[in-house]
């Protein structure tokens, strides 16, 4: 079974992915960062971000992910290449890891834009995690030591909440830490029934 983890930035998916490590019969993927692992590391993947983007995407064999940010955050025809190049990639390294942790009690698939890039299809049942608009910027402002500006910036580029909720099976509430965790364990007992 494959769980959808979801929300906009400042939600408190990171917080909530962390509460559902502790669980040993689970797997976690985490899509950004095996994205970022597997641009590190395929040979294929760097030859054709470096046609598409230049040999300044990568100092010292290592993906410089700002630069890249920077190139296709104003840029919707980058945005695409980059899909493109990067998504069959990842989708693949996805199935493979689906097939090999088939036994574990579900999959936890992490994805700030899940329904955006259209994953969702491959979830089994989505849980998306939601706050007041106006905790999100502050602790994103606290996180991130950047601006409201900023930051609104960053969530224009993400699909509304009620679009995303109204897709999804179950909603988290990130009210308190202590009820978040207390609401993971209880969604996790629910779905290991
Ligand atoms: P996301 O991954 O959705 O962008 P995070 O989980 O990183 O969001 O949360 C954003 C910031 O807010 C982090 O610094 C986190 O520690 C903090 N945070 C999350 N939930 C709460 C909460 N209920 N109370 C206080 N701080 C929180």
């Amino acid at each position: 079974m494959i769980v959808g983890l979801t929300g906009g930035i400042g939600s408190g998916k990171t917080t909530v992915l962390n509460f559902f490590k502790a669980f040993q019969n689970i797997s976690v993927y985490i899509a950004d960062e095996e994205a970022k692992n597997l641009m590190n590391s395929s040979p294929l993947l760097k030859s054709q971000l470096i046609n598409a983007f230049g040999k300044e995407l990568f100092v010292d064999n290592t993906l410089q992910r700002a630069y890249l940010s920077n190139l296709v955050f104003k840029d919707p025809k980058k945005l695409q290449i980059l899909n493109e190049i990067v998504h069959p990639q990842v989708a693949k390294h996805f199935s493979e890891f689906v097939a090999l942790n088939a036994h574990k009690a579900y999959i936890l698939y992490e994805n700030a834009i899940l329904f955006e890039t259209q994953n969702n299809q491959f979830c089994d049942c989505i849980l998306t995690v939601s706050a007041p608009l106006e905790d999100r910027i502050s602790r994103i402002i606290h996180r991130d030591q950047t601006t409201r500006r900023a930051v609104l910036d960053r969530m224009q580029h993400q699909f509304p909440e009620e679009k995303k909720r109204l897709q999804s099976n179950y909603l988290i509430q990130n009210t308190s830490l202590p009820a978040l965790k207390e609401e993971v364990y209880r969604i996790h007992n629910i779905l290991t029934l």
